[in-house]
């Protein structure tokens, strides 16, 4: 018997990285809700931060890109750094390039995955089906790695909701349901700001809380951006380009600076077109820290230590935690107990080899779980481009 490789993911890595390993010839089940995290888990009305040649979902044959896409959809074509890249087109682009490379997608969960003695491993499927496969890859991106700080739990002591007091911003598609309501958004990402301007422009009246270190600030517009620097997808830096191109010395940093750098370059920062949408529209309360929220007649408090050392209380209907997303393999519930423990990792993270394998043969990590190894890229789509055919080929070399 055949077995096949399995990808849980159907985001862009997880079918970047089902297209390379179809077009090796290897038999390949995928399973997950195509672009869910982008239909569902952010704002609608979103733009993408990334330019359009940042875009890109890596596939194995020309004619997968964009641009392809907007070619064969008779849209508009998006080329240029000013163009802007709606959400909504890149989950047609990428339900596109689902259909034209993974068609048998299977639109299902994986709910464990375990070693299966000298075979592989099994899979159980929440239809109820077991299999064996001979190698897995995880590309299951986002799901489940909301990040909440600890502080500002006891709003919410069953979770984030957005009928509750705190929710989280993945919790979030139609911001209209906050039109007439006093909103906190606490953070200082691309995802905070956006959100903090989609709300105040579907009629709520919104507060930005950013804490500590973190500034509200935005990027510089393409044609401001240093021309004496080499350029990359997230603008005009030799950092930027050394992280963009060469991943693969990433794993040779030491551990505490490659944690520090995957958190901390490239962001957090608006995007350069947010500004005039943001400013004066959203208020924004810069505070040394968020000490903890806590609820009042229904409604969210939150404690805040001043910049000048004091104390505050700022009120609203709802909060919203753009607090990010991180990577926790304690947070995959479907690693089975005979894998986690055999799993080296890195503060949470899978400490990953060449071609995204981990310490147990045969699972591979992809997307933002390989950040800690290979670097910021990870986080994003572009990271695709380096990724995908690397874990591919390696992938093929030993279980093709
Ligand atoms: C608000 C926001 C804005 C962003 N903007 C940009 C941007 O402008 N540019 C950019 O490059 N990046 C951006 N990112 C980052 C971007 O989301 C990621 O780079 C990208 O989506 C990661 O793709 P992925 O395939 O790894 O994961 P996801 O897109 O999160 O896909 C995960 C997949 O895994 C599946 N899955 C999960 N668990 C299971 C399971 N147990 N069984 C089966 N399937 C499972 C899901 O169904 C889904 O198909 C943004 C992120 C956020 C939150």
């Amino acid at each position: 018997m055949i077995h096949p490789v399995a990808v849980i993911g159907a985001g862009p890595y997880g079918l970047s990285s089902a297209a390379h390993l179809r077009a090796r010839g290897l038999p390949v089940r995928v399973f997950g809700e195509p672009m869910v995290s982008w239909r569902s888990h952010m704002p609608e009305g979103m733009i993408l931060k990334s330019v359009p040649s940042a875009s890109n979902i890596d596939a194995p044959q020309r004619g997968h890109d964009l641009v392809d896409y907007c070619d064969a959809a008779g849209v508009r074509r998006l080329v240029t750094d000013e163009d802007l890249v709606s959400a909504e087109v890149f989950v047609r682009y990428g339900d596109w390039f689902q259909q034209r490379l993974v068609p048998a997608l299977e639109r299902v969960r994986v709910v464990s995955v375990d070693r299966r003695g000298t075979e592989g491993f099994e899979l159980k499927l929440d239809s109820g089906e077991l299999f064996t496969a001979r190698a897995v890859v995880v590309a299951s991106g986002l799901s489940g790695l909301e990040h909440v700080p600890r502080e500002f739990a006891a709003a919410a002591p069953d979770g984030p909701s957005p009928t509750g007091p705190l929710s989280h911003s993945a919790q979030h598609h139609d911001l209209s349901r906050f039109s007439g309501k006093e909103l906190i958004v606490v953070g200082a990402g691309q995802s905070a700001l956006e959100t903090a301007a989609l709300a105040a422009e579907a009629g709520a009246s919104v507060r930005v809380v950013a804490r500590g270190r973190d500034r509200v600030r935005f990027g510089v517009p393409p044609w401001e951006q240093p021309r004496l620097r080499p350029a990359t997808p997230f603008g005009n830096a030799w950092s930027l380009y050394a992280l963009t191109y060469y991943p693969h010395r990433y794993r040779q940093l030491p551990p505490g600076l490659r944690h520090y750098l995957v958190k901390r370059v490239l962001g957090p920062l608006g995007a350069w077109w947010l500004r005039e949408r943001f400013e004066g529209k959203v208020a924004v309360r810069e505070v040394a820290a968020v000490r903890r929220i806590t609820v009042a007649g229904g409604a969210p408090v939150v404690q805040v230590g001043t910049l000048g050392g004091r104390r505050e209380e700022l009120t609203a209907d709802h909060v919203v935690a753009a607090t990010g997303y991180r990577v926790d393999l304690a947070a995959m519930p479907f690693l089975g107990d005979g894998l986690r423990t055999r799993l080296a990792a890195s503060r949470g993270t899978p400490r990953l080899g060449p071609g995204y394998v981990s310490s147990v043969p045969g699972l591979y990590f992809t997307g933002m779980l390989g950040g800690s190894s290979y670097g910021p890229v990870m986080r994003f789509v572009c990271g695709t481009e380096f990724a995908s055919p690397r874990l591919a080929a390696h992938l093929a070399a030993r279980h093709g």
